[in-house]
């Protein structure tokens, strides 16, 4: 099974012009990222896909493409993906979509844009129907409301709601059904809402017998719609009032754990820095080869919380080859990589380091370097952690060449507010 999806942006979203402020509804920004964005995030998580095709009404395309390409530079897709114009209609973009799906192609999923909330397992339901061999697979949920047909103010009649069900995006289909249902599709004039119509059209032509190329395809497997649960998440945006679902829905959280991890070596030399252990002079200890104080434990912790943000690290920001930071007081560098990490909206909640060092014994000072190491991190003593270990005689620091640390912050993220 080789599947693409189709995100349908091409609507012209009149009902929603009121509140678009000039925008159209495709390009809206919900959570830092427009609306059609969410869905392809969505699909880049479903390792089944192998692509995407986007389409936009054709004088948004030249806007759209450069769009996708910046918001994929920020976060990749890791799928390929292609941006076509689409018609008047719903189903004339449907079928411009499809014909931009590559050859290989076998199956393809069809997903209005205008429903942003649509979730990785729902698309796993369809793909996981049409994987069991069903042609046409539509997610679907029950309603609440009971349904009247009315006409000209007069209810005509009341369907049972038991057997009433509301319809969603992605609807799987196998390709060639799609594309056949499409082609018939022209020649009767039919005008539908969904995909799956179509394919329910097809297969009553095909009952009668009659007016179709090939009136015996759609019948069996080829013309039955098999209907997996949807998702009452899953809403589309139409209506002005549809907004609110926008400002109240929050399907990530705002704010997210992250980890960094960060290590760091310094040599002893006759001639070197006075050692200086996160922040506290460690007197008749072997002196440090470095540009900088040398402080190897605020170096690993420094590289820890710069990992936190996606800072890089400390020989990017403060490069050993600068005279600005020669000698420089690792404390005062601390200070700069904590305000990078609060611009990038980080902020440190615990940190764990280990010093590794066959001399000098660091029991002693301890304390003294958690103190001050939660001083420089502004956190109380319980969120910092300090240790030290020998390497029994081995390696380097066992030779009494050297001394490493290593470090492990824990921090909040907040992540972007929503932009309605
Ligand atoms: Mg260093």
């Amino acid at each position: 099974m080789e599947t693409w999806a189709i995100i349908l942006a091409a609507g012209q979203g009149s009902r929603m012009a009121s509140v678009c402020q000039g925008k159209c509804k495709q390009l809206l920004e919900w959570q830092s990222a427009p609306l059609f964005w969410h869905s392809a995030r969505c699909f880049s998580r479903i390792a089944r896909l192998r692509g995407i095709i986007f389409v936009f009404p054709q004088e948004l395309v030249e806007e759209a493409n450069e769009l996708i390409t910046q918001l994929s530079v920020k976060e990749p897709l890791g799928l390929p993906w292609k941006i076509c114009a689409g018609g008047a209609r719903r189903q004339d973009s449907v079928r411009c979509g499809l014909a931009e799906l590559p050859s290989v192609c076998t199956h393809v999923l069809v997903h209005d844009a205008a429903r942003p909330f649509v979730d990785a397992a729902l698309v796993n339901r369809v793909l996981n129907a049409m994987q069991d061999g069903h042609h046409a697979v539509i997610p679907a949920i029950a309603l609440c409301d009971t349904i009247k047909e009315v006409e000209n103010s007069f209810v005509l009649q009341t369907p049972e709601r038991s057997k009433l069900k509301a319809v969603q995006t992605p609807q799987g289909f196998f390709r060639k059904n799609l594309e056949r249902a499409y082609a018939l599709c022209d020649e009767h004039q039919w005008n539908v809402s969904d995909d799956a119509s179509l394919i329910e059209n097809a297969a009553k032509l095909c009952d009668k017998a009659q007016g179709s190329p090939n009136p015996s395809y759609f019948t069996g497997n080829n013309g039955s719609i098999f209907v997996v649960e949807g998702n009452v998440s899953n809403v589309k945006i139409t209506n002005p009032e549809d907004m609110a679902l926008l400002q109240n829905f929050a399907p990530t959280p705002r704010v997210r754990t992250v980890n960094g991890f960060g290590y760091d070596v310094h040599r002893y030399v006759t001639d070197g820095r006075p050692m200086r252990l996160g922040g506290v002079d460690i007197p008749n200890a072997p002196q440090i080869a470095a540009h900088s104080d040398g402080d190897v434990l605020l170096h690993a912790l420094m590289d820890a919380i710069l990992s936190c943000c996606a800072g890089g690290d400390i020989g990017k920001l403060f490069p050993d080859t600068a005279p600005e930071w020669d000698n420089a007081d690792s404390s005062l560098l601390l200070s700069e990589v904590l305000e990078l990490a609060a611009r990038r909206d980080v902020s440190v909640y615990h940190a764990d380091i280990t010093v590794i060092a066959q001399i000098p014994r660091i029991s002693p000072w301890r304390e003294q370097i958690q103190r001050n190491v939660a001083r420089l991190l502004h956190l109380p003593m319980d969120s910092v952690n300090v240790k030290a270990t020998t390497e029994e005689g081995l390696g380097f620091t066992g030779e009494k060449k050297g001394i490493k640390a290593v470090a492990l912050v824990s921090a909040e993220q907040k992540l972007p507010t929503p932009q309605v």
